[in-house]
């Protein structure tokens, strides 16, 4: 099997594109896990991660050497145990895996249930926590399976208030949307490297709060025991073989996510969700969330009547080169989803997308008014791009 020999364009959701910095430094020479000049490139990624999710000084920043995933179990392995009392806020595939993995370290989980395509009132949360209190709360900031965005800020105020830790998803909002454990109180978060930091999988970051590290529990799992990470990453002791490589990524990626400006990082998100959202609009398209609850890095079109779902995907994908993702569970067949997601998210990414989406249905007997898209598009672009 040969290598890819074309650079995929990469509007899943996620991986996105790794800009040519990062693929750098994955080529540098491996060092061993405990060497002394691998060693401050780990302080850094801390350093880094702390900035990025807007942690206090008292929180314990590290990645754990797996996907998103690895990161979203560390996060329950270490806070919840056997009998503890969990809600879990479902508003789509995400959700239900956190409530799934809550159930498997033994919680006892009451599921806040929310309409696939809309975000959840923080009054659910306040209802159900007088209801009934809670030891761990868990959300999903970014759920990427519908494109929607979690008010976690309110959210997490409701949990502190009624005593209640916080574990939250922010796989797909780090680096694209603001996060901000320390401002909105947030007791755990989880991201992961490959959407919107834009280095590849194999890495997940995870945040643990001052409050939080006291009141650890003790962990089912060796491999996620955030108390040995702890002592590997901060203590230097053999824990597990860190991948090198995957943490010489890690830092350019979010050095460079420093270097742009997390404000301006976010802007940027924005800026081409904003232009996306206008391009399909004039080709009679729409988006499944209401405004206001939608993603910036990751969108959910709309499949319109009598279009085939894959079939739009198949050609994106065998003629333009561009891969989008499908919709998951009940959202399956119905939507598409077009990630711009770091590196992903650029001027060039939207115009390209909406012609080549625009030719596809073409393709398929579906006909939208001519470039209709492209210059919605690039007339909500141009007033960012004078003196370009
Ligand atoms: C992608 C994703 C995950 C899982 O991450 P992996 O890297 O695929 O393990 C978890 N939560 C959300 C919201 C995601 O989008």
């Amino acid at each position: 099997m040969p290598l890819p020999a074309t650079d995929r364009v990469l509007l899943g959701p996620g991986p996105s594109f790794i800009p040519p910095r990062v693929l750098r430094a994955l080529s540098a020479p491996v060092l061993s896990h405990l060497d002394p000049d691998f060693l401050p490139l780990m302080d850094d990624v801390r350093a880094l991660l702390q900035r990025v999710f807007r942690a206090d000084s008292r929180s314990l920043t590290i990645a754990v050497s797996g996907t998103g995933t690895s990161a979203m179990e560390a996060a329950v392995a270490n806070v919840v145990s056997e009998g503890m009392r969990g809600v879990v806020i479902v508003t789509g595939y995400f959700g239900d895996r956190l409530a799934q993995i809550f159930e498997r370290y033994g919680a006892r989980v009451r599921r806040i249930e929310v309409e696939w395509g809309r975000a959840v009132d923080p009054q659910r949360l306040r209802d159900e926590l007088s209801r009934e209190g809670a030891d761990v709360v868990g959300m999903v900031h970014a759920e990427t399976s519908t494109g929607v965005r979690n008010p976690v800020k309110e959210l997490a105020a409701v949990a502190r208030e009624k005593g209640a830790l916080t574990i939250v998803d922010t796989v797909t909002s780090l680096g694209g949307h603001e996060v901000d454990l320390a401002g909105w109180n947030v007791d755990v978060a989880y991201s992961c490297a490959q959407k919107c930091i834009g280095a590849p999988s194999g890495v997940a970051p995870l945040a643990i709060s001052g409050p939080a590290r006291e009141r650890l529990v003790r962990c089912r799992s060796f491999y996620l025991d955030v108390k040995l990470l702890e002592d590997y990453w901060v203590g230097r002791k053999y824990h597990h073989t860190m991948c090198s490589s995957l943490i010489y990524a890690l830092r350019e990626a979010l050095l460079m996510v420093e270097e742009e400006g997390l404000e301006e990082r976010y802007a940027r998100h924005e800026r081409h969700h904003r232009a996306l959202v206008e391009g399909l609009t004039a080709m009679g398209l729409s988006l499944l969330p209401p405004e206001g609850e939608r993603l910036w890095t990751l969108n959910t079109v709309r499949v319109p009547a009598g279009v085939d779902e894959a079939a739009i995907r198949r050609t994106l994908l065998t003629a333009y080169n561009i891969e989008i993702g499908a919709g998951l569970g009940p959202l399956a067949g119905r939507i598409w989803r077009v990630g711009l997601m770091g590196a992903s998210s650029t001027p060039e990414t939207v115009l390209q997308f909406l012609a080549a989406l625009e030719s596809a249905l073409a393709v398929h007997g579906h006909r939208v008014p001519n470039g209709a898209g492209v210059a919605a598009a690039g007339a909500a672009l141009r007033p960012s791009m004078a003196g370009a």
